[in-house]
């Protein structure tokens, strides 16, 4: 048979490209049904059209769902390669006055060439002019490993002596929420019993991109960072402007924090030799509804931090030491102030210098207890309850929950306060101790040696740096990890739930075999051609063969 990968991985990314799946939009639902109609002109799913599902996420307010496609080989084996993939987008708001071309990957890419060559920088210009690069949203993340996957699933519905078989599962809200993923994992679970079915591997197609700035290697990976978001809360005393010495400003006490936490070495994770990227701020704030003369006593700054190998325990006990230098800076800059001044004056310090105390979320509601007993839990309660009620963001929940447990310590100021805000992904790896996943990395090896053959840039890493679902599909550990979240990410639970038991029962190993691409989620998204359609799509193809052949 003759698979022409090249150009069906090519024409199946544009029209996927086409539908605006963006995260939260009814685009999402008109994508599911556009890839069940794909699905559905592949003569085996005209045949077994029952083998194509739309299954609706449970609670979705949108109506969302996760589109399954399962090929049973011939003979009876249970041997299962899931392939999974995610069919929403990010928006197109950096678009500019080309957005409405965004979703047009050829027209884009032409509208590019002709009207913004000579101002995109030098190596966007030289990919622009080369024809080997296709522009627009979704692209590279991550329609092209999309219509990959359905490419080599078409190419294995024709192959007469398959034996196996392979679970399409393409989700909604990556970008987002995951809560396509949690619905996947549990429908996973259920499919497993229903068909009979043994799920040996998890193959990603999210596209790989540079390691660092210059880089131009291709990568596959066998697993994927993990992630946490945690809140730094400064809670200041409050003054007036003309008497700053006499408070302490909330928005200070955190610019101090913020920055000592970005791009941070401390926070780098690594693992044999494996580097995690640094962290950095997704969002600082000052907590202030009105302009006046008061300075403001409450702000905060949220981090994204990225793990292959920290607990969230760790990661809170490397923050809190860098919190605690920036409560000394803020003593510090206190200190000298009011030394010049009673110099200058001639007198005494008129106050002794306050160094800002440091609490986790669990200390200090534990002390709340202590001190206020019950009133205070059921107050908690209240608001909690009122959240859940009204569903705000369950960052913007973390911050109000903090900000309310802080109204109880006013005494206490300055202090900073130290929580986790959702979401939460696991880092996910191969385990080298478990002799099946050994096999595992020795096929990823045998996929890179075939990549090698194609192109020589192609490394074999162990950690995806991109967060996607994939970290979904186990948690090591996962009791003690989620007892340690739980305590300080108050949020967990009641208004963001992971499916911890239908992950530890999945408990699937991962690779990730994609396109290769550029600037996800920037307007100069795009995708390299040569590799995604020509090599990526074999070596896809090559990896469900050792699998099945294990
Ligand atoms: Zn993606």
């Amino acid at each position: 048979m003759h698979w022409h990968a090249a150009e069906q991985v090519y024409h199946w990314t544009i029209q996927l490209a086409k539908v605006p799946s963006i995260s939260g939009t009814i685009g999402e639902l008109e994508m599911a049904d556009a890839l069940v109609d794909l699905l559905l002109t592949i003569p085996y799913f005209q045949k077994h059209p029952q083998t194509v599902s739309k299954h609706p996420v449970p609670h979705d307010s949108m109506g969302r769902s996760v589109v399954t496609a399962l090929l049973q080989g011939k003979g009876n084996s249970r041997k299962t390669v899931v392939l999974l993939s995610h069919y929403d987008v990010v928006g197109v708001e950096g678009f500019g006055r080309l957005q409405s071309d965004a979703f047009h990957p050829l027209k884009y890419t032409e509208r590019l060439r002709n009207e913004l060559l000579d101002t995109v920088e030098e190596g966007i210009r030289a990919q622009l002019v080369s024809g080997n690069w296709l522009f627009g949203r979704g692209v590279m993340d991550m329609k092209a490993g999309l219509a990959m996957q359905l490419s080599v699933l078409q190419y294995y519905t024709e192959l007469a002596e398959f034996e196996g078989n392979l679970l399409l599962v393409a989700t909604p809200d990556e970008e987002t929420g995951s809560t396509g993923m949690f619905a996947a994992v549990s429908l996973l679970n259920q499919l497993k019993l229903i068909h009979d079915l043994s799920y040996e591997v998890c193959i990603c197609s999210e596209a790989n991109w540079s390691a660092y700035p210059g880089d131009e290697d291709r990568y596959l990976y066998t697993g994927s960072v993990g992630k946490l978001l945690p809140v730094v809360c400064g809670i200041g005393v409050e003054t007036h402007v003309g008497e700053p010495l006499l408070g302490v400003n909330a928005g200070w006490m955190i610019g101090e924090v913020a920055r000592r936490v970005e791009l941070a070495p401390e926070l780098v994770d690594e693992k044999d030799g494996e580097f995690g990227p640094a962290p950095t701020l997704l969002d600082l704030r000052v907590v202030k509804d009105a302009y006046n003369t008061q300075t403001p006593n409450f702000a905060y700054a949220m981090f994204n931090v990225l793990t292959v190998q920290h607990s969230p325990q760790e990661v809170l006990h490397i923050l809190m030491d860098m919190v605690h230098q920036a409560a000394d800076a803020v003593h510090q800059r206190i200190s000298e102030q009011l030394t010049m001044a009673s110099t200058r004056m001639n007198q005494p310090l008129p106050v002794s210098p306050v160094r800002p105390n440091v609490f986790s979320y669990h200390n200090l509601y534990q002390l709340g207890v202590e001190r206020y007993g019950e009133p205070f839990v059921v107050h908690m309660e209240q608001v909690m309850h009122e959240i859940e009620n009204t569903l705000p963001n369950p960052r913007q929940a973390s911050v109000q929950l903090a900000q309310t447990l802080s109204t109880y310590f006013h005494e206490l100021a300055p202090f900073y306060l130290l929580l986790f805000a959702p979401p939460y992904y696991p880092h996910i790896a191969l385990n080298d101790s478990n002799p099946y996943e050994r096999t595992l990395q020795d096929l990823a090896e045998q996929v890179h040696a075939d990549a090698l053959q194609a192109d020589p840039g192609v490394r074999l890493k162990r950690f995806f740096p991109g967060l996607s679902d994939v970290s979904y599909c186990r948690i090591d550990d996962a009791d003690q990890v989620f007892a340690t979240l739980k305590e300080n990410m108050p949020v967990l639970d009641r208004i963001y739930h992971i499916p911890v038991q239908e992950i530890a029962q999945l408990n699937l190993p991962t690779l990730n075999i994609g396109p290769y691409g550029k600037d996800a989620h920037k307007w100069t998204e795009r995708l390299e051609l040569k590799y995604s359609t020509q090599i990526a799509p074999q070596l896809l193809a090559n990896a469900i063969k050792y699998v099945m052949d294990m």
